[in-house]
């Protein structure tokens, strides 16, 4: 016991300020890296290895497995190295939205106008359960999927996407992307998001989910079946929007420097 107290008297004696300060700093590193990732994809993925990696260390430890120990010990630094490479594309999000300066196209007039419009269609084809999915293009291009739909170049209008998300139109299928306040494209097919999602939600929501796990796009999809209205943006969705809802949030995550911190389920 004496050994015990004397050695963390050997510690104690042996930390200063600057050891304080770094602690606090690696804390805080820490602590910022889980808030940007927080809800997100690549934070699921972590969990998992994570709690992966603990099991076997106490299985090692607890077993006195030498070589399983030996392993972990020396596979940490690829670890380490790894990491940045996996979460390449979180990581230039997020430094990208720390870096953002506000000279986006989004700031030019005609923003607030095209939230209201969007808004407004939103809730009327909500209450007439016409499904729809609109994306806003942001910092990363959409090109690809834009090529996968019909090419348009319209102003966005409350009769023009209610016309493209009539039921059984030609377009109706598929996302209308937006791209500085223009409807740019149509019918256009998502990547999936391998999430899991609540019963009820289908493709529509999966693929509105899924343009944003990889880009900074913010998509909104309005259910066919229930008539509600959800928003995504960083691969999270926040779900039950009535119209006053839905209107600040857009405001929010499309604001020049917007960024999204709370998970609203
Ligand atoms: P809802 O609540 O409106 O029923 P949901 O999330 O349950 O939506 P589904 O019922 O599966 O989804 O909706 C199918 C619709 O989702 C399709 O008609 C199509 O418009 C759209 N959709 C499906 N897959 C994709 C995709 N990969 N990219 C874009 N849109 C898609
Ligand atoms: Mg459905």
């Amino acid at each position: 016991m004496d050994e015990f107290r004397n050695e963390i008297e050997d510690i104690l004696d042996r930390i200063d300020a600057i050891d304080v300060l770094d602690v606090f700093l690696i804390a805080f590193i820490i602590y910022g890296a889980f808030l940007l990732l927080r809800g997100t994809a690549a934070m699921a993925l972590l969990r998992g290895a994570a709690l992966i990696l603990v099991g076997v260390v106490i299985l090692a430890r607890a077993l006195d497995l030498e070589v399983l120990d030996f392993l972990i010990r020396h596979s940490l630094t690829g670890l380490i190295i790894a990491v940045p490479i996996i979460f390449q594309p979180e990581i230039r999000r997020a430094l990208e939205r720390i870096g953002r300066t506000g000279l986006r196209a989004w700031a030019q007039p005609g923003f607030i106008d095209l939230i209201d419009t969007v808004t407004k269609t939103a809730m009327e084809l909500a209450v007439q359960r016409h499904g729809a999915l609109i994306v806003f293009e942001r910092e990363t291009g959409l090109q690809n999927y834009v090529e996968t739909g019909v090419a348009i170049d319209g102003e966005p209008s409350a009769e023009l996407l209610g016309g493209i998300f009539y039921p059984n139109s030609p377009l109706h299928d598929g996302a209308v992307i937006l791209r500085e306040g223009r409807m740019t494209a149509a019918g256009c097919t998502l990547p999936l998001s391998e999430t899991r999602l609540p019963g009820e939600m289908g493709l529509r929501h999966r693929a509105g989910l899924g343009v944003t796990e990889g880009t900074d796009a913010v998509s909104l999809m309005v259910s066919e079946e229930t008539g509600m209205v959800a928003v995504a943006m960083d691969g999270r969705l926040h779900t039950r929007l009535d119209e006053q809802s839905l209107h600040q949030l857009l405001l929010r995550l499309l604001a020049p420097n917007g960024s999204d911190q709370g998970v609203e389920q």
